[in-house]
């Protein structure tokens, strides 16, 4: 259970240097944002900002606690205005999750049936475990801010603690600095599969 139901909630709770936002328009038309950025879903800030390279738009929405977990707004009312405006204006959406198991995979969620099967296919060839998504992960809501772009319909990818883990030295702010070879697979693979539609 989220503690804020909403940004502007979070907003008039938490001081400013509590959590940090980051974003810049592309010229593709593609968006890959986390709204779980920074130590809220760690890792998923550094995969964001490698997958959209130079010319995907980023948004990220980065948690500078010690802990974290307030700072979650499930995706269905991540509303933060900055997020919600790249979004409107993108054709495509990626949104990258932290998954809380161990294990090493990932689970694709989302509206945008052409995109994730694209995405699936890819990921899968270059040797990466997709597995199928519980109920709760399956990104089908018309809120979520992965379906919140032009065509209303978008892609989330629930990526395990575990392979995060592998992407990085360690996965603390600072350990993530150092990137490992399963990093740049993850971020080569799914901008291929980004970069053919
Ligand atoms: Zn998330």
């Amino acid at each position: 259970m989220d503690k804020y139901k909403n940004f502007d909630e979070l907003n008039r709770n938490e001081e400013d240097d509590t959590y940090s936002i980051s974003y810049e328009m592309g010229s593709s038309g593609i968006a890959i944002i986390t709204p779980h950025g920074g130590g809220i879903e760690p890792g998923t800030s550094e995969i964001v900002k490698g997958v959209a390279g130079n010319e995907h738009s980023f948004y990220t929405f980065d948690g500078l606690k010690q802990n974290n977990k307030c700072l979650h707004i499930t995706s269905e009312n991540f509303d933060e205005p900055n997020c919600v405006e790249l979004v409107r204006q993108s054709d495509r959406v990626v949104a990258i999750h932290g998954w809380k198991r161990n294990d090493n995979c990932l689970c694709l969620g989302g509206l945008d049936q052409n995109l994730k099967n694209k995405i699936q296919t890819t990921l899968i060839n270059a040797g990466f475990k997709v597995v199928d998504c519980p109920e709760v992960l399956k990104g089908e809501g018309k809120k979520n801010i992965c379906n919140r772009n032009r065509d209303h319909c978008g892609v989330q990818i629930e990526i395990s603690r575990g392979l995060r883990d592998r992407m990085f030295e360690l996965n603390t702010k600072k350990g993530r600095s150092k990137k490992t070879p399963i990093y740049h697979l993850f971020v080569k693979t799914l901008r291929e599969a980004l970069n053919t539609l």
